[in-house]
């Protein structure tokens, strides 16, 4: 098993209202003997609803064994912000994660990597756990500039996370392959993934060492497998296919099943170390 767990976390962004987040937990529910997402050691799920639908994410997630989150903050604890949420506040609402600094909000609402730098500060001194998303565009990547966009996007995080090194995580998500069914193979994700891990080495050890670095775009039950069996990733950030039951609890599955064969491998090896 990866020994910094492994986390499977669904952006439902602008969709599931109250009623339909209810819905989605009694039928993610039916997905798993005893009602529940396995508690493999390690293995975590997250499901991170829009604002509205929180609450009932929260009473309906705890029942299912998933971790509730958001998908955004303001980095002011609180003001004069009209239509904006904290993180002090989606902490005492019961959040555990929050995914800062997705591609839509940065092409579509302008964020930069300076703001999303200041929201993950904000996130972890509120005890709200960043999930920061970096990611190229299809042009950036034609031109080979995936690895230096990339960089420059983890750079701007790497000194909060490392606050807290393990408490936060990394997202890489290349923007041509979120909602397209483009797919990065496992091998260039793990190029890149590797690369991250080197800057966070760069900062500290420890923080290498802890920080989950997950892969998100177009992930699906049936390309899960390969790219979690990847040594440096760590988890995915699954958008559309999180929206259905059995999509989520799919990928879930296939998280599990690497978990399990990966205890059963370690506890093979300790066996024989013992003799
Ligand atoms: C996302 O929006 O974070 C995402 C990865 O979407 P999808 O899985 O639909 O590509």
């Amino acid at each position: 098993m990866k020994h910094r767990g492994v986390l499977i976390a669904g952006n439902w962004k602008m969709n599931h209202g109250p009623a339909e987040t209810e819905r989605f937990f009694s039928a993610l529910a039916a997905q798993f003997p005893g009602g529940r997402v396995p508690s493999i050691e390690g293995l975590q799920a997250c499901i991170l609803p829009p604002a509205l639908s929180l609450q009932a994410a929260l009473i309906h997630g705890a029942q299912v064994g998933v971790q509730i989150g958001a998908q955004n903050v303001h980095w002011e604890k609180s003001g004069a912000f009209t239509g904006e949420i904290s993180s002090p506040m989606l902490k005492d609402a019961g959040a555990t994660w929050v995914i800062l600094g997705h591609s839509e909000r940065r092409q579509l609402f302008g964020e930069t990597d300076e703001g999303v730098a200041r929201k993950v500060t904000a996130a972890i001194a509120a005890g709200l756990r960043p999930i920061a998303c970096v990611g190229e565009t299809l042009e950036e990547r034609e031109v080979g500039m995936t690895l230096e966009v990339v960089e420059r996007q983890v750079r701007a995080v790497l000194a909060p996370l490392a606050k807290q090194p393990g408490f936060g995580a990394i997202a890489y998500e290349p923007i041509w392959a979120i909602g397209t069914g483009k797919v990065a193979s496992p091998a260039d994700a793990q190029e890149v993934h590797a690369m991250i891990r080197g800057l966070l080495e760069g900062q500290s050890e420890e923080l290498a060492e802890a920080t989950r670095i997950l892969y998100g775009g177009s992930v699906k039950g049936d390309n899960a497998e390969g790219l979690l069996s990847q040594d440096d990733i760590d988890g995915a950030l699954v958008g559309g296919a999180s929206l259905d039951a059995a999509g989520f609890s799919k990928i879930a599955a296939a998280a599990e099943k690497l978990a399990t064969m990966a205890a059963a491998a370690a506890g093979l090896a300790e066996r024989a170390e013992q003799g």
